[in-house]
């Protein structure tokens, strides 16, 4: 069949209908005041929300808040804290090998003006969440990946470091007497720190950092760095992250779904657990035999959380009853 006559009958068939069409353009002011509804910017105690059990990370974001700077500050150095934390072994210096025993890390961050940036598959640099953000003011680009983000790196005075301590390579050792590359639920270290922040000005912000999969192929990418699936911000709205199966994740564009879903009025809540159901639905049954979990985070300051299987967790700093700063830590089962 010719090109043009199957652009005509994929036209009657596939669509019904043969309409000439004309592209009417959006009338931005008017579409500016529909926004502007959405938001109805209260006044928001500042508050940050991170996948998993780290208080030492949401602390630190909390103090940057705390002194006044923005929720970009606060999640890039709350981010640092585990980076620079040997013991976590999914995020930053300790983090796990690929098969081939290099660390290779994915990081994303994006800002309250919907900027953007990340770097992937970067060796040899801890602080990926900062370089990502370089990536975001510095260049003309959003993502750089392996060498090209590790050379604009150490142009840029990132040290170069070994990131594979000790421990993470008796385990890559170990691992490599079975090679059994079978993840299981919540065993497989997927501990990525996914970071939200709302700050004194109301502003959202958000980081994701990670080692990703252990023992994952080399070059391989999850959903950490990739807008929308591991984290997005959309500061009329709200913000995502995730942590789970990034390949599960980037499949429904999770974050970017529970942005638009919060958009249309469902609470952070019910947003999450929308993903989740979709994430699940969209795989049949092989949901079963991996995890994921989401929190978000909306313009109200309201936050949310969901997981396929227990022992998901994250922690929350925020304004407590008694009008003292707490951090919480919620155990989703
Ligand atoms: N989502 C990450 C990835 O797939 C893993 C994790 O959450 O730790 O790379």
């Amino acid at each position: 069949m010719k090109r043009r006559n199957f652009i005509q009958k994929a036209s009657l068939s596939t669509f019904g209908v043969v309409a000439s069409a004309s592209v009417v353009a959006c009338n931005t002011d008017k579409e500016k005041n529909n926004v502007s509804s959405i938001v109805n910017s209260t006044s928001v105690e500042p508050i940050v929300i991170a996948t998993w059990n780290v208080p030492n990370a949401t602390a630190k974001a909390w103090e940057v808040l705390q002194n006044n700077g923005s929720s970009l500050d606060a999640v890039e150095q709350g981010c640092m804290i585990e980076e620079a934390d040997v013991k976590n072994s999914s995020v930053g210096k300790g983090g796990a090998p690929d098969r081939d025993g290099n660390v290779t890390l994915d990081a994303c961050i994006m800002d309250k003006d919907g900027n953007y940036g990340a770097v992937m598959c970067v060796q040899n640099i801890t602080h990926v969440i900062s370089l990502a953000r370089k990536v975001m003011e510095e260049t003309p680009h959003v993502i750089l990946a392996g060498k090209g983000a590790e050379n604009f790196g150490y142009d840029l005075g990132f040290k170069k470091e070994n990131l594979l301590t000790e421990s993470s390579k008796k385990a890559w050792e170990k691992w490599k007497e079975t090679s059994d590359y079978k993840p299981v639920i919540n065993i497989e270290n997927h501990d990525t720190i996914g970071m939200l922040a709302i700050d004194h000005n109301g502003d959202i912000s958000g980081a994701c950092t990670t080692s990703g999969l252990s023992y994952k192929m080399a070059g391989r990418v999850g959903d950490s760095p990739i807008i929308g699936s591991g984290l997005f911000i959309d500061n009329e709205v709200g913000g995502a992250t995730a942590t789970g199966m990034g390949e599960e994740v980037l499949k429904t564009v999770g974050s970017f779904l529970i942005v638009e879903l919060m958009r249309q009025g469902k609470t952070p809540q019910e947003a999450c657990e929308e993903a989740v159901r979709r994430v699940v639905k969209k795989s049949g049954d092989r949901y079963k035999d991996f995890q994921v979990g989401f929190i978000a985070l909306n313009k109200k300051g309201e936050t949310g959380a969901y997981c396929i299987h227990e022992f998901f967790n994250y922690n929350v700093y925020k304004l407590g009853e008694n009008k003292n700063y707490e951090s919480l830590f919620y155990n989703q089962i």
